[in-house]
C-alpha cells in the first residue's frame, strides 16, 4: 500500500506516466481532528514535466468528498473538496528562488529522491480545507444559542466607549 504512493519526480517524467490513485479517508490521519465522520475516499493524479530552466513541476489535483466538523455546534458539514496544486522541485536550499521569483501559484520544495505521495496529499488536504467550517446560520444547530449570546456580548460597554468617556472627564 504505501510502497506504491513512493515515486521519484524524475522517473515519473521519463515515463510520461500520471499517477492515479485513492485511498480513504481514514488513511490520513492528520486529518481526523477536522473530520466529524472518517468517511469516503480521497482521489489524486500527480504527474511531473520539466518546464523550459530544466527544472522539475509537479502537478497534483485533488479531490474529495469529506464530512468537516462545524466549529460552531460540532455537527457533520458535507464538503467537496478539489484543488490543483503546482509545485517546482529543486535539489537543495541553495537552489531555491528568491522569494520575490516565486511564481505566485507555484510551491517551491526540496526534494531528492523519492517522494511519498500520500503525505503530499496530506499536507495540501489539509492546507485546502476552511480553517473555520461553520453551518449557515439557519442549519447550525448552535446558531439561537450564539445569536444569544452575541445579543448579550453587545450590552456591555465596549473598552473603547470607556476610554472616551475618561478621556472627556
Ligand atoms: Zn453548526
Amino acid at each position: 500500500m504505501s510502497e506504491k504512493n513512493h515515486f521519484d519526480p524524475e522517473h515519473l517524467i521519463q515515463s510520461g506516466d500520471v499517477m492515479k490513485r485513492s485511498a480513504s479517508v481514514a488513511h490520513f490521519e492528520g486529518l481526523s481532528d477536522r473530520l466529524a465522520e472518517q468517511a469516503g475516499d480521497v482521489a489524486w493524479q500527480l504527474s511531473a514535466s520539466r518546464d523550459a530552466h530544466q527544472s522539475v513541476k509537479l502537478l497534483l489535483e485533488l479531490s474529495a468528498h469529506l464530512v468537516l466538523k462545524c466549529q460552531r455546534c460540532l455537527g457533520p458539514i458535507e464538503y467537496e473538496l478539489n484543488e490543483t496544486r503546482r509545485f517546482a522541485l529543486f535539489k537543495n536550499e541553495a537552489s531555491l528562488p528568491e522569494l520575490e521569483d516565486e511564481e505566485d501559484d507555484i510551491d517551491c520544495m526540496v526534494v531528492t529522491g523519492e517522494m511519498d505521495a500520500l503525505a503530499l496529499v496530506e499536507e495540501e488536504l489539509l492546507l485546502a480545507l476552511p480553517m473555520m467550517p461553520l453551518h449557515d446560520t439557519e442549519s447550525c444547530h448552535a446558531s439561537i444559542e450564539a445569536q444569544e449570546e452575541e445579543g448579550e456580548l453587545e450590552l456591555k460597554p465596549s473598552p473603547f466607549a470607556m476610554l472616551s468617556r475618561l478621556r472627556n472627564s
